[in-house]
């Protein structure tokens, strides 16, 4: 995998850490959330609360799934479940972002 750099806490991030990329580039799934939930006024806390805990779980597919592909790069059916996940991750940082 090639190496990121959280923009939120300037740590590098590790193999197997949940993360997603915004505007502002690499960023922890952790680091995301906990600023948003500093930004995003008070009545929308809990659309994001619900999109973090999707996105959490979008995240921890594709951790998964990288795991697999491990054992069986040429499993395609694999690959293609990644880039669909990937394209929902990035829908749903979108959404945050957004609130
Ligand atoms: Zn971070």
């Amino acid at each position: 995998m090639a190496e990121f750099v959280c923009y939120s806490c300037k740590r590098k991030v590790l193999t197997g850490e949940k993360f997603t990329f915004t505007k502002s580039g690499a960023v922890h799934f952790d680091c995301f959330i906990s600023a948003r939930r500093k930004e995003v006024p008070e009545e929308k806390q809990e659309t994001l609360r619900k999109l973090s805990l999707l996105l959490d779980s979008q995240l921890k597919l594709l951790i998964d799934i990288l795991e697999i592909r491990k054992g069986q790069p040429e499993v395609e059916a694999v690959t293609a479940a990644y880039k669909n996940i990937e394209k929902e991750c990035g829908e749903t940082t979108r959404q945050i972002s957004s609130l």
